[in-house]
């Protein structure tokens, strides 16, 4: 629930202005219509919660733009029926947008203290069927593959080939691509029976998905 007196008004403005960058589709846009995003801040950041730019959440991340979260959502073609795994579940938000959207959630957040303020709100907002785990997200979530649709809440370099092995023939996951933050796209690939189709969504910023593959010497 949101503590914003002015909830509605702030909410009614937001909800315009993401019709106007794209986020057009009805069912996403009732969702983030009735998800007070608030809940989803540290204090300070709680009267921002409605303005359409992307808010530090501690441990020097941030929860995504309304308008980014509505777009990656939007592409996914989510239906009841999916399994859908996300990487970076950071304050959750995206998290219980894409969960209201579909049959179960799996997230994966490498900070613990974060994915436990997550876990939280989503027991508060009586949400069963979200799974997250604290861990390594960039080797996916293998025993629970394959997915149909996989959300990647944080830059790669390249479309993660192991996240790509774990979905669906005919899924769908949508990444943020490019180490560069100034030159970052989002990508949306298509997985067929054959190989692949990748269609460029526009510029994008996101924190880069840390790859403890690359990151060490392992
Ligand atoms: N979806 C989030 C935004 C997350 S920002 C929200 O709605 O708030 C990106 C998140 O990805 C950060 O919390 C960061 O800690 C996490 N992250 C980065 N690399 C990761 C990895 N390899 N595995 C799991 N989480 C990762």
């Amino acid at each position: 629930m949101s503590f914003d007196p002015n909830f509605a008004a702030k909410m009614g403005a937001l909800i315009l202005e993401l019709r106007q960058v794209g986020v057009t589709d009805a069912k996403v846009l009732s969702t983030i219509e009735r998800t007070p995003r608030d809940m989803f801040l540290p204090k300070p950041f709680k009267p921002r919660a409605f303005e359409n730019v992307a808010l530090p959440i501690g441990h020097h991340q941030t929860v995504s733009q309304p308008g980014v979260v509505g777009l990656m959502t939007q592409e996914l073609e989510l239906t009841e029926r999916h399994k859908v795994l996300e990487i970076g579940t950071g304050s959750g938000y995206q998290a219980i947008i894409l969960a209201q959207l579909c049959r179960r959630l799996y997230t994966i957040e490498r900070h613990p203290e974060l994915l436990k303020l997550a876990q939280m709100r989503f027991d508060c907002m009586k949400l069963t069927n979200i799974t997250a785990i604290a861990g390594d997200g960039a080797g996916g979530w293998p025993e629970q593959a394959p997915f149909e649709r996989i959300l990647v809440a944080a830059a790669a370099a390249d479309v993660p080939p192991v996240l790509f092995n774990q979905l669906a023939v005919g899924g769908i996951m949508v990444v943020p691509v490019g180490l560069d933050e100034e030159d970052q796209r989002l990508v949306k690939v298509t997985r067929t029976a054959d190989g692949a189709e990748t269609r460029d969504l526009g510029p994008t910023r996101f924190v880069p998905l840390v790859d403890s593959l690359v990151s060490t010497s392992r």
